[in-house]
């Protein structure tokens, strides 16, 4: 395996030993591994790497896993994602999901398993990048091929050629420079430039005399030249240019046929290091294709003027001496009174003529294009003269013999173009489609014998295990008969095509083989051929075999059909090199396959774990579209878990809830869910199915920190609500009822405390009386929660100075601080903001969480409070030293009645309702209240209350019980 180059894989985990670990053993495979410990540094990592695979170890101390994630999925080439975490409960799995995993690995992570699973991910994730890429040039080449093939206008061959160098190699600049040697000068035939701004100044550099430049000098040279830093080479001209464009690599490859350099292929790049090996390659194929051109441009002028010639020498092909060849030789009319008196005649001609009959002869030369290229004669039985009008009338006749000639002559070369061209077609048009080899290879084969007019042809291919050529595909002979024949390179014909890289033909083919390969001699003569013609089917370094055609007569070739034979030959390597990349594609796509369906086990397995939880959970969009939710989320709301995706969650908890007759309709805390993004929870009554849902939602934010959406659970609470309702009601009885007595109990108290009664009875009566107190307070406590609980409580909200408020409970418990010993600050009381609210009850508020802290922390503790202003919140926190808060009792501090199993140690009275009766208050004054602490380390608690006041306040009916 090639090592890869950069960072091809990511390792982002805040610890960094594990890391260490399985980087050591991913580069031992032979992949570059860069090692992220945060967020941050990864995010820079797959900017400047592009890399194959991405492993996340979650959570990420700086930022959520899945931005990361997601950023990654917005490259270019997404990498495949890895997520390592402890677990993977349902909400890991959930991201795994969203993230798009490739994989997943559970801590602690086996570091061989680890570094097999990325390697492989990494290795299929770079084949699969090259292959694109791969795709994508043979698509280009391919069109190109077609253009080239088709294409008569050379102009917009060269054109197409830089164009296409441009495009495939991502250069700045193309130019096709080609050989004038009348001038002794190169022209520019073709250019492409990125930027036409460019390409302009360039008229002023069209030609450039042998060995002057860039391409001068690489013509010169004869071979491929590669140059960094063109602005300093004292070989380039256009300094200008160059500085403009910012150009600064050069490569020139000449345009070669045989020994002869024909042009030079000139290709100059912005900012760029060295060239690969495969770039190297396709330059040498364009350039080949562009030798090709200028090659098939020079055949077809040459054949123009072959035909010139043999319009000539038809003219001299009648013998001097007889009557027309003399019309034809002068190009004037000819009159011979009497035959028999001439002395110019040929006598044998002569005698053939008298003896048919014939005395007199008029004849006129047939013209095209002002020259004679036949004649048209009249003859008489007597001796006899001609007269001016007879001389004219029969050159009347032979000027329209003339036109009839020539466009007959005309026709069939038109046809015979028209066929060539009609049988080039579709050998390209079905190398487009087809890839299987044989077929185009069948097709190539017919149609060179077609097209070159010959009576077999066939493909021999080179089989290297052999060393030599056997036949592949034949037309026009049968196969069986010739192949057991073997012929070695530089033998033979074929053999010399093959190693000699070039056409060859010959008059007498069994002779040529007959020391070389007596084999195929013997049977090229059973078979009766004896020309042939073989042209290389050779792609870059690569020879696949031969293409030959056969005639049973010993004839030569014309120079026309030997570039013929040579074009389909290319068009035979350019199959075989398509259904070669086929076959290596169809290889790929089937890994690929492969490495989906593993995809898609992983992710079903994620599915699974997904739907398996007892919760239900939904990823909702930020504007309230379900993407995903599972099996339970269904249950849960009593609809079909299918239907809910893709829905609008208000809409359809609106509807859920009108058809199970709710009577309030949707809680105002979801229905303002996506106003703002910070999440929330709350409950759910759903009383046509009898069941109540809590919900919690959690945003999901993306990169940048915008909010992509956000994740809700809903879990069924019914008789968590159902108990808790019952002590509502049991509490609010029972405390009514004590509540007249208790009273009735402490009035007697005090009168006997004012009566005459001994030392030691008047203590037992003034602890009765605390106990009555305390008795009195928990009933009026209980009676405030059932009143805040039903909204029946009287509430003066007014704005209140949380500043003065906390100086005057502090100084309310100053001798319970002091009995404890404990050191009390306070912050920002002075410039501490106003809020709207109940004196009375924010007083309630502030004064639980003070005796809480006093209380449960040991003696000589720290307690600070601060308050501060935060935004258009207002901000009361206080912090102690002492037992703090055990993990698990945190989430129900706030729970009616719930005391932690901490607390009896150390104040082993208390009722469990001061912090509830505090989340109420806070809850009903549109703020909020939570705890952080740490079990043995001390506790804050924290709450916030908006400035701005809660309005709807004053409007609710008063409670006339309320106490005073
Ligand atoms: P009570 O104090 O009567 O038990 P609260 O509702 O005021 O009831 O408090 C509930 C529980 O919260 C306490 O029993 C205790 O476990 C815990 N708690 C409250 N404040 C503190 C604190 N400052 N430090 C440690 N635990 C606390």
């Amino acid at each position: 395996m090639a090592p890869s180059e950069g960072g091809a894989v990511i390792i982002v985990d805040a610890d960094s030993a594990q890391a260490a670990a399985v980087a050591a053993a991913v580069r031992a495979q032979g992949h570059a591994v860069t090692v992220a410990t945060t967020a941050a540094e990864a995010l820079g990592c797959l900017e400047r790497d592009a890399p194959h695979v991405l492993v996340l170890a979650l959570p990420l101390p700086d930022m959520d896993g899945l931005d990361v994630a997601r950023r990654a999925g917005l490259l270019p080439a997404p990498p495949a994602v890895v997520l390592v975490a402890d677990r993977f409960s349902a909400e890991e799995s959930l991201m795994a999901l969203e993230a798009d995993a490739a994989g997943v690995l559970v801590k602690p992570v086996d570091v061989a398993r680890a570094a097999s699973l990325i390697g492989r991910l990494a290795e299929r994730r770079r084949r699969r990048h090259e292959q694109d890429e791969f795709t994508e040039k043979l698509r280009t080449l391919s069109a190109m091929t077609g253009l080239i093939t088709s294409a008569r206008d050379t102009q917009a061959v060269f054109n197409a050629l830089a164009r296409a160098a441009t495009m495939l190699l991502g250069a700045r600049l193309v130019h096709v420079w080609v050989d004038d040697p009348r001038e002794q000068v190169l022209r520019v035939r073709g250019t492409f430039g990125l930027d036409p701004e460019f390409e302009r100044p360039l008229t002023e550099y069209e030609i450039v005399p042998y060995g002057s430049g860039m391409a001068g000098g690489t013509f010169a040279a004869g071979h491929p030249e590669f140059i960094f830093g063109v602005r300093t080479s004292p070989r380039w001209k256009n300094r200008r240019l160059a500085e403009a464009a910012g150009l600064h690599a050069y490569a020139g490859l000449p345009l070669m046929a045989g020994d002869r350099t024909l042009g030079v292929l000139a290709i100059v790049f912005g900012d760029r290091g060295d060239f690969s090996v495969e770039e190297k390659e396709l330059m040498q194929r364009l350039a080949d294709h562009a030798s090709f051109t200028i090659v098939r441009a020079e055949a077809r002028e040459q054949a123009e003027r072959d035909r010139a010639r043999q319009l000539l020498t038809r003219a001299r092909l009648r013998l001097g001496e007889s009557l027309s060849g003399r019309v034809v030789a002068s190009g004037q009319p000819l009159i011979v009174e009497d035959i028999a008196q001439d002395t110019i005649q040929d006598p044998d001609q002569k005698q053939a003529a008298l003896r048919v009959g014939y005395r007199a002869y008029l004849g006129v030369p047939l013209k095209v294009g002002g020259r004679a290229v036949g004649a048209l004669g009249v003859w008489g039985r007597a001796p006899r003269s001609f007269a001016p009008d007879d001389v004219a009338l029969l050159s009347a006749f032979a000027d329209q013999a003339a036109v009839a000639f020539e466009e007959a002559r005309l026709h069939a070369e038109t046809r015979e173009r028209e066929r060539e061209a009609t049988n080039l077609a579709r050998v390209t048009a079905h190398l487009a489609s087809s890839l299987e080899l044989h077929r185009v290879l069948d097709l190539i084969t017919w149609s060179a014998k077609e097209l070159l007019r010959c009576d077999a042809a066939g493909v021999w291919r080179y089989d290297e295990s052999r060393d030599g050529l056997v036949v592949y595909r034949a037309s026009g002979m049968p196969i069986e008969r010739i192949a057991h024949i073997l012929v070695k390179p530089g033998q033979g014909l074929a053999g010399r095509a093959l190693k000699e890289r070039k056409p060859l033909w010959t008059r007498q083919l069994s002779e040529q083989l007959q020391d070389d390969a007596p084999d195929a001699s013997e049977t090229a003569a059973a078979l009766g051929l004896k020309a042939a013609l073989a042209a290389p089917i050779v792609s870059g370094d690569d020879a696949y075999g031969v293409l030959v055609v056969y005639r049973r007569e010993a004839d030569d070739f014309a120079l026309r059909e030997v570039t013929l034979l040579s074009t389909l030959a290319d068009h035979a390597a350019i199959a075989v090199r398509n259904a070669r990349l086929y076959s290596e594609t169809r290889q790929r796509e089937d890994e690929n396959a492969q490495l989906y369906a593993e995809a898609h086990t992983q992710r079903e397995r994620l599915a699974r774990i997904f739907d398996s939880t007892s919760d239900g959970i939904m990823f909702v969009t930020r504007e309230g579209r379900i993407e995903a939710a599972n099996r339970q989320s269904g249950d849960l709301l009593g609809v079909d878990a299918d239907a809910l995706i893709g829905g609008d969650l208000l809409d359809l908890l609106d509807d859920r809830l009108a058809e199970t007759g709710a009577e309030d309709g949707l809680p105002l805390s979801l229905r303002t869910l996506f106003t703002h993004t910070e999440g929330g929870e709350g409950d759910l009554p759903l009383p046509r199915l009898k069941r109540v849902l809590h919900w919690v939602a959690q945003p999901t934010t993306e990169g940048g920190g915008t909010v992509a959406g956000l994740t809700i659970t809903f879990q069924d609470v019914t008789r968590d609500r159902e108990i808790s309702q019952m002590k509502t009601d049991f509490v609010s009885f029972v405390t009514h009822q004590l509540r007249t007595p208790l009273s009735g109990i402490k009035w007697m108290l005090e009168l006997v405390a004012d009566a005459e009664v001994p030392v030691e009875i008047r203590s037992y009566v003034a602890d009765a009386r605390d106990a009555s107190e305390r008795l009195i307070n928990l009933v009026n406590d209980l009676l405030d929660i059932s009143r805040l609980e039903r909204g029946r409580l009287e509430m003066r909200p007014q704005p209140t100075d949380l500043g003065a408020l906390t100086t005057s409970v502090l100084e309310e418990v100053a001798g319970l601080v002091r009995e404890h010993a404990h050191r009390v600050s306070v912050s920002g009381v002075d410039d501490a903001p106003t809020v709207i609210a109940d004196p009375q009850l924010l007083r309630q508020v502030v004064l639980n969480l003070t005796s809480n802290a006093i209380k449960y922390t040991p003696r000589s503790g720290d307690i600070a409070i601060r308050i501060s202003g935060v935004g258009d919140r207002a901000r009361w926190e206080i912090k102690d030293n002492g037992i703090g808060i055990p993990r698990e009792a945190q989430r129900r501090l706030f729970e009616k009645f719930y005391r932690a199993d901490n607390v009896f140690a150390v104040e082993t009275e208390g009722t469990g309702l001061g912090l509830y009766l505090v989340r109420l208050i806070v809850e009903q004054f549109g703020g909020r209240v939570w705890c952080d602490s740490e079990e043995g380390r001390g506790a804050t608690f924290v709450f916030t209350l908006p400035t701005a006041g809660w309005h709807d306040v004053s409007e609710r009916e008063e409670d006339p019980a309320r106490r005073g």
